[in-house]
């Protein structure tokens, strides 16, 4: 790839829990170019959103990023002060959250949290100014009767009006890279698909990156262009959403695609046989071989790292193993 806008590399985030140490983490590598869509997949619980939050320096006690490096834009967020780096969250990079009401105050009106959003990035800018842009960009994401819904509380909207409130205030300083973490799961099918058709609207016009953190393979299918799929702390595939789709290679992602209901099919769904296992105890080897169809002895003892199956395209599994890539599940 080229030169990034966002190059994470071994990250490592770990909570320090009372039960012992929780590796929500575990060494992972993401690279985002500028304007591109990718998707972060997986099931509750894989590091997903962890990774996003050491990102956004959002880490609540117990945890903490003990290793690794987060570049933006040529910057390691890293080596930063706790202010630069808010300088830059809500400027540069924002992120957009599942649940819209636990984001928005509920006493402030949503015209002026918008407001403030702005004008703490833009201090030369006039409150009347302020308003006018908000106004603007409340109409851009397609929010009826904008001046009026601007001196409105949270909860007088809808939850779809709600979730294109916080797109507005994620996108109204034209950031370069958009987190959106589950930002449809709470709506309903068709909000939701309004919702993505306007995300990937604004991205393509404002040329903005977006990491997509997502449970929903359809989802990525829609929206993104390159995929992480994520597994108990650990990136498990990656490489472009067209070649995944068309050529899976690692047996949880494909347990995930083989899980996605098919309306037109008679056939019972397909679940991955087993639960994700605790981070605290941790399966020696592969850490996906107790609920793997294609475990072979040497998945019980030991960890594999990362096989390049074909080119750009990426799988923790030894079915990958130096020119074993025709091994796909
Ligand atoms: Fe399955 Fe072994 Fe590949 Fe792990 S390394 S996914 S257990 S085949």
């Amino acid at each position: 790839m080229g030169d990034a806008l966002l190059q994470i590399e071994d990250l490592h985030t770990t909570f320090y829990t009372r039960d012992g140490l929780v590796r929500a983490v575990d060494g992972v590598s993401i690279e985002i170019e500028a304007g591109e869509s990718v998707g972060i997949v997986g099931e509750s619980g894989c590091g997903k959103s962890m990774t996003a939050m050491s990102l956004m320096g959002l880490l609540k006690k117990p945890g903490k990023v003990d290793g690794g490096s987060i570049v933006f834009d040529g910057q390691e967020l890293l080596a930063m002060t706790a202010k630069d780096r808010r300088k830059l969250m809500g400027n540069r990079i924002s992120m957009i959250f599942q649940e819209p009401m636990t984001s928005l105050n509920p006493v402030i009106t949503v015209g002026r949290q918008v407001r403030e959003a702005l004008l703490l990035h833009n201090k030369g800018m006039s409150r009347s100014q302020a308003k006018e842009r908000v106004i603007q960009m409340f109409q851009l994401v397609g929010i009826p009767d904008a001046p009026k819904r601007y001196g409105e509380y949270p909860h007088q909207l809808s939850g779809g009006l709600r979730q294109r409130v916080m797109i507005a205030m994620a996108m109204v300083c034209d950031p370069g890279l958009l987190i959106a973490d589950e930002p449809t799961t709470a709506l309903d099918v068709t909000i939701e698909a309004q919702i993505l058709r306007l995300m990937k609207d604004l991205q393509e016009d404002k040329g903005t990156a977006v990491m997509m953190i997502t449970h929903n393979l359809g989802v990525v299918a829609q929206f993104c262009t390159r995929l992480y799929v994520m597994y108990a702390g650990k990136v498990m595939e990656s490489g472009t959403v067209r070649e995944i789709f068309k050529h899976v290679c690692h047996p949880y992602t494909d347990g995930l695609m083989r899980s996605v209901p098919d309306m037109k099919s008679k056939e019972r769904l397909y679940n991955i046989r087993g639960m994700v296992p605790s981070m605290l105890h941790l399966p020696k080897g592969c850490r996906f071989c107790p609920r793997c169809q294609y475990s072979m002895a040497r998945c019980f003892e030991e960890e594999p790292q990362i096989y390049e199956a074909s080119p750009g395209h990426f799988a923790r599994c030894f079915l990958f193993d130096q020119g074993k890539g025709e091994k796909r599940p």
